[in-house]
């Protein structure tokens, strides 16, 4: 059992590096949280990873917004990370003129190419779907949700232009609404021209990471690694986990891509919802033993978009993603176009640091890894948990050895992590634990880590009596040598 050093401040609980916050926040950004004031506010409340929803969005105000981003942070002298969340495989009803009261034991038609003719077209009602081969994937007796699962109809017949289905739950269907089908395989390209399009354009404006939605299997994921590798991209993708076949082939997805979004929204559709629970322990573990990062997503606060404190519920499901040792938590609609965006990001900050002085060392199983570096690196993380202020500090070229320190999960220490990189640095605002430090490299290591102490000690971050364990990975005499150095700060 691990120790967890506390102090008392003010009266509550504190860590003793209760200034960093392992856990990470992310917001989805819309129209509650778009202004240059509002970022700022969200970026000094600490805010790590803004998300880009392109379901919602357009290429210009894409742009513009990246840039915005940009530019305030810079403003602020805090550089946050930009995701962009393209849709994927998304099946989506027509418009129409009024919306449609839908009622229990309707008859009624999806039609999948407009204009077909219609078996009793005068006596049924219809709406158009934007995919086409909708018929050949769903089979007679397969159920159909709409919107956010708010209506559910079943497939009773169907022929090469229309669904023909019985309404088992009513309710009102309007415009451009979210089809699932849950159970169904559904043949649509999982990257589409739309997402190659918005990816062009979040690779031109320089996002950090790509969240790839309804990712079903591995193979998705290689689709958009070529892409990126065509366009000489080093942007990291997020899988995107939202349906029963990412879990039949969790793994092996895990393994595809560089983190995992457990987006529980449309989880939540497509899966029982006692289920709901099991799936993210199950993906944050199977992240946590490949050694992959892994966000939250959806409903954290759901009522503050309403209402300034959530749930007791809300506060406790936070916790639990804690505990459970998730990199980062993710607000979508609370921050797109919730009453109260800043106030979110607190919660989840305040909520964060809290439970991290708890200790969850019994969350996992210690994962084991076969690699030499890996080794190296918990040789530093079984240090740092066995010392009281203790800091690992690490310097990162490309990301692997922070990276590689955050995926051990230290108990207590943070990961003060140096790159020369800027793009580097932003890829380490989804890790765990990880401080990206924007340094350049001397041409000596021993400088390098001399510069480092010097900078952390003019931020306040170390102190005099502070244990540092140096994890570093440089070549020596062509060779590449991996260390680990205990120094205590004088
Ligand atoms: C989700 O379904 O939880 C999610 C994050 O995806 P989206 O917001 O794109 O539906």
């Amino acid at each position: 059992m691990r120790t967890r050093p506390v102090s008392f401040i003010n009266g509550a609980l504190m860590p003793a590096d209760h200034a960093i916050r392992h856990t990470k926040i992310i917001f989805t950004l819309g129209p509650a949280t778009e202004s240059e004031e509002m970022l700022e506010k969200l970026i000094r409340a600490g805010a790590d990873i803004v998300r880009l929803n392109m379901a919602h969005a357009n290429h210009e105000w894409t742009r513009a917004v990246i840039r915005r981003i940009r530019a305030v942070s810079q403003r602020v002298g805090r550089d946050i990370a930009v995701l962009m969340d393209i849709k994927g495989p998304e099946i989506r009803t027509g418009d129409l003129s009024v919306p449609i009261e839908l009622k229990p034991g309707e008859i009624f038609d999806f039609t999948v190419k407009p204009g077909a003719v219609r078996q009793a077209a005068e006596e049924i009602r219809s709406v158009d779907v934007n995919y086409q081969g909708l018929v050949n994937d769903i089979k007679v007796g397969d159920t159909v949700l709409v919107d956010n699962g708010l209506l559910r109809l079943e497939v009773l017949a169907k022929d090469e232009a229309h669904i023909r289905c019985r309404v088992l739950v009513p309710g009102q269907l309007s415009s451009r609404r979210h089809i699932n089908l849950p159970g169904v395989k559904v043949s649509l390209p999982a990257f589409t021209e739309k997402d190659r399009a918005d990816a062009t354009v979040g690779l031109e404006e320089g996002i950090d990471f790509l969240a790839l939605s309804f990712v079903r299997e591995a193979a998705d994921v290689a689709l958009l690694r070529t892409f990126l590798e065509e366009k000489r991209s080093r942007v990291r993708i997020i899988a995107k986990i939202e349906d029963r076949s990412a879990i039949t082939n969790l793994d092996e997805i895990v393994a595809a891509s560089d983190g995992l979004m457990v987006a529980r929204g449309d989880l939540g559709i497509e899966c029982a919802f006692e289920e709901l629970p099991v799936i993210q322990r199950r993906a944050i573990n199977a992240c946590l033993s490949q050694g992959r990062p892994v966000i939250v997503a959806t409903h954290m606060l759901e009522s503050m978009i309403t209402q300034p404190v959530p749930t007791r519920a809300e506060i406790t499901d936070v916790a639990n993603a804690v505990y459970e040792l998730a990199d980062c938590v993710m607000l979508s609609g609370e921050t797109t176009i919730g009453k109260y965006p800043l106030e979110c990001v607190q919660m989840l900050d305040k909520i964060a640091r809290r439970i991290e002085i708890e200790d969850s060392s019994g969350a996992r199983e210690p994962a084991v890894f076969t690699d030499e570096r890996m080794k190296v690196l918990n040789a530093a993380v079984v240090l740092a948990n066995q010392l009281p202020r203790s800091r690992l500090v690490t310097f990162t070229r490309r990301g692997f050895m922070a990276g590689g320190l955050a995926a051990l999960r230290p108990a207590n220490a943070p990961i003060l992590a140096f790159t020369p990189s800027p793009e580097v640095f932003r890829h380490l605002r989804l890790l765990r634990a990880v401080e990206p430090y924007l340094m350049p490299f001397a041409v000596s290591p021993d400088a390098t880590i001399e510069n480092a102490i010097l900078l952390l000690t003019r931020a306040g971050t170390i102190a005099p009596g502070d244990k540092l364990i140096v994890a570093s990975d440089i070549v020596s005499l062509d060779r590449l040598v991996a260390s680990v150095q205990l120094r205590t700060v004088q």
